[in-house]
């Protein structure tokens, strides 16, 4: 059975998954695939923007993406942990929109909700396969592949997505977070470096290491599955 969503992007704050795969949800909905955002917590413990403030960014960027559907699961900004009741709530969504690919928070970051909700994605992606495991949160569905995008930090990537067509569209929509980006207040950004500027920083540099203009990188754990090698080759005449 199909399952309502191609795509589920886990994400621990809203504008993560803008800043961490922003333009690989723009490269699956062009070609046609139905693409969901989860986000864990409303970030209600930034320096910047309430509540109000950061959900209405976060719908005008939901709109230009024009991804199928967004759902927040309101868990605790500033005090995200890897428990059950965070992996309960993440296995309901998957059993619900039963998505083939995960994109998660990978779990080496700074932020220590990013690194939790990486940790929370990990045992979901396990669990939600288990027939047995909370049959009352949906029948068992595990993703084909998970695949963690990145947020503050560095780690050698398994691989890395051109989205050099979607540079400014990206930067647009990352820019939908008018109160997490710009301004002249930059003391409590992490690194005292703008989100914007660090993520188009760090998009053009894995961008460089593969020859396009910008590129997101993605962790697999363990080798990438394939069944031919046509990622590698030119389409045939
Ligand atoms: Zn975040």
């Amino acid at each position: 059975m199909s399952g309502r969503v191609d795509v589920l992007v886990l994400a621990a704050h809203p504008d993560d998954a803008e800043i961490g795969c922003g333009g690989t949800i723009m490269s699956l909905i062009e070609a046609s695939r139905q693409v969901a955002i989860v986000d864990m917590t409303q970030g209600e413990m930034g320096t910047r923007g309430s509540v109000p403030e950061r959900a209405e960014e976060c719908a005008r960027a939901t709109a230009m993406l024009g991804v199928s559907e967004r759902r927040n699961l309101m868990l605790p900004d500033a005090g995200l942990k890897d428990d059950d009741g965070a992996v309960r709530a993440v296995i309901e969504v998957l059993r619900e929109l039963r998505p083939q690919l995960f994109l998660v928070p990978l779990i080496h970051d700074a932020h220590p909700d990013h690194e939790a909700a990486g940790r929370v994605a990990k045992r979901a992606f396990f669990l939600t396969g288990l027939k047995n495991y909370h049959p009352e949160l949906g029948s068992a569905h595990r993703p084909a592949i998970m695949l963690s995008y990145f947020g503050n930090d560095y780690q050698d990537p398994s691989f890395c997505l051109d989205i050099s067509r979607w540079v400014e569209k990206k930067r647009q929509v990352v820019s939908c977070y008018s109160s997490q980006v710009g301004g002249t207040d930059k003391q409590h950004f992490l690194r005292g470096l703008d989100p914007l500027d660090r993520t188009e920083a760090r998009d053009r540099f894995f961008g460089a290491n593969c020859g396009y203009r910008a590129a997101e990188p993605f962790v697999h754990d363990g080798p990438i599955p394939l069944t031919d090698l046509s990622p590698f080759l030119p389409p045939a005449p």
